[in-house]
């Protein structure tokens, strides 16, 4: 406790307080007497106080210079006269919080016409001298408040006292001592200033009523109390770290409170800031996975007890990518931007929308019947999202796909909620987009299925298991082998040879593709190697998926190929489609560019299935057009489509190969168009290396 101890918030005669003004200023420490009215200054009055022994002299607080000084005072201050005292700037050298405390008194004397006495060093000439002043408010002539003090006698005060007095001035630390009643004892100037009135009490500084009072019990019942509270202050409601413990006060040796405060309101802010940032997105501004993941949450948890249900929607835009790639990622950004807002005037007013990244959202409504709910909501989704916008000068229209989990018919984990919600999303997807699939156990097989297939895939590329066989490439006319067509197959160690149909689109969509085409374009370019050399086969054409024609590493890994091999170039072709020719033009062109440039071969496969856009065939430094099977495979004896697409690669300077020939009559067709080349299963399916090389020597030429 402090009893017996300096006590430096009390008007003890040992209190102090010192300035850091070089040559004065005045520094309080104790509590007001309050005179009946403030005096103004008279000439009556200045011959009154002239007369009076003790120094005294007016401060003008507002010009930070004494006003007026009596004949003991010029003593005191070390000044020969009062022009010269009045001439001195006692405001050059005066800290901000003397300052502030200065500004404070001239409020309180002109609002309670208070009086105090407190020791002051002044530094008159820059020496320090303590003494007891009193000092009260005094009207000038034209009327603005002044400070009249007068020194009642030396003091000496020890320097730890001196220095103490003056950290607690200084500090920006609030301080406080209250009563058992709540009435403050004493104030440091950071505290005064922090208070709208000198007589608040302590009820009226907590925000928060309860809080405070359960704030005073702590402190009465544990002796002291540390917390983050709402106060009033002077300027409104601000957050303090109120630590608080019970002590003596040294004056009346009653229990008393000491209340130690740092405002803290600008952490709050910024902690309130980076809370909001952490839970929202940027781009929209609205809560993002992390809220979802509480709030979400929360909101089931209280779902529970009541027994209503909840509907969770998946939410991700069609062909997002496409908009961001033609129009731009300001345009995509907009896009996002009226979306977001279109959700969010779709939900009702309890219920949640959030962004999950990208062009996914997510959506949570509870009602009694969530399957209702969630059909209502979906179709209003839907025609809302599907509204035509502006994005500059184009107008477009947005599907989305939708997928649906209920609580808690499919879960009452919002985990598994938001990947079943997930899974029917990507069903609605695979439907075409612009609607919704409700979640259903069977989509979970599915993608566990693919899932397994994936993790199956990985382990075959390690293990090698990926084989090409060779389909052979028949001159038209001639009817001898020209090239052959390498086909993969997964000789899978269980179901043997497994068709590509069933696991390229797996390795397409894992980007698997990437290495798998590695091992392909290897293990073709070490056959034609071998064949270019003991001259069986010239040709050999390599299938390249589009996700292999993006990657900016097949170059390098095709030139590579081709000098460990040692194989010809211009013997290797690679075969792609029509919707890869069409995507961003100048990296497509570059591209087939440097494919040629190393020697080889650039064909269009399957000729006719894809885009009606020709324009590119003339920009694109082509070799080879592939009739596809469709059209070959059409109803004898006019195959128009057939003899177009013949007729236009010719034109283009391109050679044509027919595919799929499965009937003679078809090659006997083929042999009044000019087209050049044929492959099917007339002739042969796609063979393994060693079978290739038999047939080839076996089969006569025409
Ligand atoms: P594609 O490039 O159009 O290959 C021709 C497909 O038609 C082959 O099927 C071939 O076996 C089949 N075929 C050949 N002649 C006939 C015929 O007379 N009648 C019929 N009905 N079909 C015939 P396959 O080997 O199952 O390959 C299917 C597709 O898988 C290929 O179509 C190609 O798009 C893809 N593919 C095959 N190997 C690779 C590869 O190494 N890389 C990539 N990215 N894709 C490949
Ligand atoms: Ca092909
Ligand atoms: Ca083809």
């Amino acid at each position: 406790m402090m009893r017996g101890m300096s006590n430096p918030f009390t008007s003890d005669p040992h209190a102090a307080a010192q300035t850091d003004a070089a040559q004065s200023a005045c520094v309080p420490a104790a509590g007001a007497l309050p005179v009946p009215a403030l005096p103004g200054l008279d000439s009556e009055r200045i011959a009154t106080l002239s007369r009076l022994c003790n120094p005294i002299w007016i401060f003008d607080i507002d010009a930070s210079r004494v006003h007026w000084a009596n004949e003991a005072a010029l003593g005191v201050w070390r000044s020969p006269s009062l022009a010269e005292l009045t001439t001195r700037d006692l405001g050059k050298d005066m800290s901000e919080s003397v300052a502030r405390r200065l500004r404070q008194y001239q409020l309180d004397f002109a609002s309670s016409d208070a009086r105090f006495s407190e020791l002051w060093t002044l530094y008159p000439r820059g020496i320090p001298r303590t003494m007891r002043v009193m000092f009260s408010g005094i009207r000038l002539d034209d009327g603005r408040v002044a400070m009249l003090c007068e020194a009642l006698g030396e003091q000496q005060a020890d320097p730890e006292t001196l220095r103490s007095a003056e950290a607690l001035l200084h500090t920006p630390v609030m301080i406080t001592l209250y009563d058992q009643r709540g009435v403050a004892l004493y104030r440091n100037p950071a505290a005064r200033h922090d208070v709208a009135s000198a007589s608040s009490m302590l009820q009226q500084h907590f925000a928060d009523a309860s809080e405070g009072a359960g704030f005073v019990n702590a402190l009465r019942s544990d002796g002291s109390a540390l917390q983050l509270c709402r106060v009033n202050s002077a300027a409104g409601e601000r957050w303090h770290r109120i630590s608080a413990r019970r002590c003596r006060d040294a004056v009346s040796g009653h229990e008393a409170w000491l209340f130690s405060e740092i405002d803290v309101s600008d952490l709050k802010r910024v902690e309130a800031h980076a809370n909001y940032l952490a839970m929202h997105d940027s781009l929209t501004g609205l809560p993002n996975r992390h809220f979802i993941e509480r709030t979400f949450r929360e909101r089931i948890d209280e779902l529970r007890p009541t027994g209503k249900q909840a509907t969770l929607i998946f939410i991700d835009l069609d062909n997002f990518k496409k908009i961001n790639d033609s129009l731009g990622h300001t345009a995509g950004d907009q896009l996002l931007l009226v979306m977001a807002g279109r959700l969010r005037e779709a939900v009702g007013g309890n219920d949640l929308v959030a962004r999950l990244g990208g062009d996914e959202f997510m959506m949570f409504a509870s009602s009694d019947d969530a399957a209702t709910t969630a059909h209502v909501l979906c179709q209003r989704l839907l025609k809302i999202i599907a509204q035509p916008l502006k994005l500059g000068h184009h107008e477009v229209t947005v599907t989305a796909s939708m997928g649906v989990a209920l609580y808690p018919r499919d879960s009452n984990d919002l985990g598994a909620l938001m990947r079943q919600a997930d899974l029917a999303m990507y069903s609605a997807k695979d439907a075409g987009g612009g609607t919704l699939a409700f979640y259903c156990e069977s989509m979970l097989a599915k993608a566990q299925s693919r899932l397994t297939l994936e993790i199956e895939l990985q382990r075959a590329l390690d293990r090698r298991e990926f084989v090409l066989h060779y389909q052979p490439r028949h001159d038209v006319i001639t009817d001898r082998v020209v090239g052959v067509e390498a086909l993969v197959r997964w000789n899978h160690p269980q179901r043997g040879l497994v068709a590509p149909v069933e696991f390229i689109p797996a390795c397409e969509e894992t980007g698997l593709i990437v290495p798998l085409g590695e091992q392909v374009l290897m293990q073709a370019v070490d056959c034609l190697a071998r064949w270019q050399r003991s001259g069986i086969v010239a040709t050999v054409a390599v299938n390249l998926s589009p996700r292999q024609f993006s990657n900016s590493a097949l170059i390098a890994s095709l030139r590579r190929a081709i000098d460990t091999s040692g194989c010809d170039p211009t013997g290797l072709e690679l075969e792609i489609t029509e919707s890869v020719l069409l995507g961003n033009d100048a990296a497509t062109l570059k591209l087939v560019h440097d494919l040629r440039a190393l020697g080889c071969g650039v064909t269009v496969d399957d000729f006719g299935t894809g885009y009606s856009n020709l324009a590119y065939l003339q920009r694109i430094p082509l070799t080879c057009l592939k009739v596809d099977r469709s059209f070959v495979a059409q109803a004898a004896p006019t195959r128009p489509l057939a003899e177009v697409i013949i007729a236009l690669g010719h034109m283009l300077g391109l050679r044509v190969v027919a595919e799929g020939v499965e009937t003679e009559e078809q090659l006997q067709w083929l042999r009044t168009t000019s087209c050049d080349e044929f492959q099917g299963f007339l002739r042969a399916p796609a063979l393994t290396a060693a079978e290739l090389e038999r047939y080839i020597t076996g089969h006569a030429p025409a």
